[in-house]
């Protein structure tokens, strides 16, 4: 298991992050937030798909403007998860002219790189910080190599250049990602804003880049810090490099809070970065949101499709019958069920798993021995396999998990 470096804890309506809490999952909208009810309707499925904290864009005074008409709206459904505006290049007005807005987010993501130039800059950023002080609100400093202050970047290059041996240009940007964050925080704090009200983040694009940056800022600074691969991609390629960044990170006790921002299908689910996000903390042994199902790859004892579609339609089975589960029963996220193909390593990885079938391979007696808690309870057999088990796997729930006081 991993130490948890020691953060200064951040609580963002009743979700705190940081501090030796347990590291948030967070995600973000697609929809126009102008569109208060198809906003609604996203931040709601992904609070239900296990969302603590959903970010939403403010980028123009419409969106704004029904900042809290989608809270209201959420409310009405009995979906409480902190709303986090993100905002760009007029942050400063639309917090400031529509306190509404401000006062209904339960923090804001604020862009260094986006907050104006030159002269401008120091005003605009200063009148967000005081906004998030009179609203008592955190914020995320939110560095994002695709923005990178230009003018910091452009100082740190020309003063490399002067070095008689000059450092690779991507260890000045990684410099400059870092001193981003850090300066903007000092200067939040200068005015006025706690630590405790302070998140950073420093998002790349690229796995070794990130590792290197983060690596770093945790050596520099305490505030409590938001992991994410930025534009980490679609299906197995967004999902294999944002793990791998994010595991190197978590397992050496880095990141209080994480968002995987994978690029959906057409029409795709945009549930599926939460869920991703959760499968990696609870594949680390860091947090358990749901039972996992583990299953054999199957291999040429396996000739029929029988076994993928047991595998397939209990893991389906269990996150649906989750969001009851837990409301009723104590602990039963940590519930792990096998569903294996043969004989060769099945009864073995079932008697390891709270409940676990081994399914018959090709030409084996056509039986199923299921092992509960490591003890082989009963021998299904014949065409309902699949329904008996999801039976014992329901049995099991209601027998071993205490119920949870009404
Ligand atoms: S448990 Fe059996 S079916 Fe599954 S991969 Fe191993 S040998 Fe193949």
């Amino acid at each position: 298991m991993t130490n948890r470096r020691n953060t200064t804890a951040v609580p963002v309506g009743a979700v705190v992050i940081g501090g030796g809490a347990p590291i948030v999952v967070q995600s973000m909208t697609n929809t126009d937030t102008a569109d208060a009810r198809a906003t609604a309707d996203q931040v709601a499925s992904l609070a239900r798909a296990g969302s603590e904290l959903v970010r939403i864009t403010v980028n123009n005074e419409d969106a704004a403007r029904q900042v809290p008409h989608i809270r209201d709206l959420l409310a009405r459904e009995g979906v409480d998860v902190p709303l986090v505006g993100d905002f760009h290049f007029n942050g400063h007005k639309l917090l400031t002219r529509f306190p509404e807005c401000a006062e209904a987010l339960a923090k804001y993501r604020i862009n260094p790189g986006n907050v104006g130039r030159g002269s401008k800059r120091d005003s605009q950023y200063g009148a967000m910080i005081e906004v998030a002080c009179r609203h008592d609100k955190p914020i995320r400093i939110g560095v994002n190599w695709g923005s990178l202050d230009q003018e910091l970047l452009t100082r740190l290059m020309d003063r490399n250049s002067e070095l008689p041996t000059p450092r690779e240009a991507r260890a000045i940007v990684h410099e400059a990602m870092i001193q981003s964050a850090v300066a903007s925080a000092d200067r939040a704090r200068q005015l006025g804003l706690g630590a405790d009200r302070i998140v950073l983040s420093c998002k790349m694009s690229g796995v070794q880049d990130l590792i290197s940056v983060y690596t770093e800022l945790a050596q520099r600074c305490d505030y409590a810090l938001h992991l994410g691969l930025t534009e980490a991609g679609m299906g197995s390629k967004g999902i294999v490099a944002s793990t791998a960044a994010l595991a190197v990170l978590l397992q050496q006790g880095i990141g209080d809070t994480i968002r995987i921002s994978l690029t959906p299908e057409p029409g795709g689910d945009r549930s599926r970065e939460v869920i991703v996000a959760q499968e990696i903390l609870q594949t680390m042994g860091l947090r358990a949101f749901t039972p996992m199902v583990i299953a054999c790859p199957g291999c040429g004892r396996t000739t029929s499709t029988y076994f993928q579609e047991l595998a397939r339609d209990i893991q389906t089975h269990v996150r649906e019958r989750m969001p009851q589960w837990r409301r009723e029963y104590r602990g039963v996220e940590e519930m792990t069920v096998a569903v294996m193909g043969c004989v060769v390593n099945g009864p073995g990885e079932s008697k390891h798993a709270n409940l676990g079938i081994s399914l018959p391979g090709t030409g084996e007696v056509p039986v199923a021995p299921v092992y509960e808690d490591g003890k082989k309870t009963v021998t299904l057999k014949g065409q309902g396999i699949a329904d008996q088990f999801q039976q014992l796997v329901e049995d099991y729930v209601v027998r071993r998990y205490p119920r949870r006081e009404s």
